[in-house]
């Protein structure tokens, strides 16, 4: 029997260091491969260099202002130090793309294993179709139980036909309970019921799913809205977090309905799925640099173990290793 396992505790986050960097390898190997395109056969870091590299960073994603924040300051550098080689580049950019996340926001990376500060702590889960809404849900939930905490779930996620049992499945897995009613049935009634179990149960964390579901669809933007009241009314405060899902391989896009939802949302934490399955996960740079509202995790693979607590140094340091 162990007595302190700091050593297994060094294991796990070296394991999940290299899952990060497993999850990045397309966009890291991409973003390298059109970088070394944009330098060759120069030696020194010029106006067309920094063009290419305009370049290279918005087609990897990073978006138009935060290419631009990240020019600028490379131009700056260059400035100051009159010579800059293009084979210093790479640790230059590392180091101004790691300084400009550090700098744009002082939110801390989650810890599962903090202290809750309501209990149930209710989290409700919204997002487009087909994002990852309900496996980050499993993720989340084996995450909180692999802490100690009692977990339920909710399925208000009515509409779709298998949407029940496919979330069954994960309660299964992560060994949390599920509150259900049937296909069709009003989400809100079940948000509700979802929350009056979990207190009687004395649970220490609610997850409650809801149906994929477009910004232009304004009814369905409203039934949202319904579902967030009704638990209010059950938990004061709840939910406490609401997670908008983007599905990282949608680029842009994904901006896009973060700008969207969080007019009609009160959104508290964005969580940027399939970034194994891309080579756009620049997203995640142009999001944190631009969103005021943080990005709590990431998704690196369809696993239960796929969700990775998002740390910026850490995801700096994964795509440039
Ligand atoms: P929902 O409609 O938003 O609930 O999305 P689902 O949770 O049903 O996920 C849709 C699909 O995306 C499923 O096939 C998932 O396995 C897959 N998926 C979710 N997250 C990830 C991820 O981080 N990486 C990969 N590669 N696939 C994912
Ligand atoms: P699909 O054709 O089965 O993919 O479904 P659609 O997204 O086209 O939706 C069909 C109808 O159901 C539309 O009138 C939508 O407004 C409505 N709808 C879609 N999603 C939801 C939902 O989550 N809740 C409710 N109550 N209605 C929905
Ligand atoms: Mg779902």
């Amino acid at each position: 029997m162990a007595l302190f396992g700091y050593r297994r505790k060094e294991k796990e986050l070296e394991n999940t260091q290299e899952r990060l960097e497993a999850g990045l390898e397309k966009t890291r190997s991409s973003f390298f491969g059109k970088l070394s395109r944009a330098v060759a056969g120069k030696d020194q870091v010029d106006e067309e260099v920094l063009d290419n590299l305009e370049e290279v960073l918005v087609t990897s994603d990073v978006g138009v202002k935060t290419t631009l924040d990240i020019i600028g300051r490379i131009e700056e550098r260059v400035r100051r130090d009159k010579y800059v080689s293009t084979k210093e580049l790479n640790g230059i950019i590392r180091s101004e793309i790691a300084e400009l996340l550090l700098s744009s926001s002082a939110d801390r990376p989650a810890d599962f294993n903090a202290p809750l500060p309501n209990r149930p702590h209710v989290i409700m889960v919204v997002g487009v179709n087909g994002v990852g809404k309900t496996t980050t849900i499993g993720k989340i939930a084996h995450r909180y139980r692999a802490a100690g905490k009692k977990v339920v779930m909710g399925a208000a996620d009515t509409f779709r036909a298998a949407a029940i049992e496919q979330l069954e499945i994960w309660a299964e897995r992560a060994g949390a309970e599920l509150i259900k009613q049937y296909h069709g049935a009003d989400p809100a009634a079940v948000a509700f019921d979802t929350l009056a179990a979990a207190k009687s149960r004395e649970a220490d964390v609610v997850l409650i799913d809801t149906a994929g579901r477009l910004h232009t669809q304004v009814g369905l933007m409203e039934e949202l809205a319904k579902v967030k009241r009704v638990m209010d009314r059950q938990i004061d405060g709840a939910p406490h977090e609401v997670l908008l899902v983007l599905d990282a391989s949608t680029g842009q896009n994904a901006l896009r309905q973060a700008e969207v939802f969080t007019e009609h949302v009160d959104v508290t934490g964005l969580v940027l799925t399939k970034l194994d399955g891309t080579a756009k996960g620049g997203i995640v740079i142009g999001i944190s640099n631009e969103f005021r509202i943080p990005v709590k995790y990431i998704g690196v693979g369809e696993g239960i173990d796929d969700l990775q607590v998002f740390d910026r140094s850490a995801f700096v340091q994964a795509l440039f290793n």
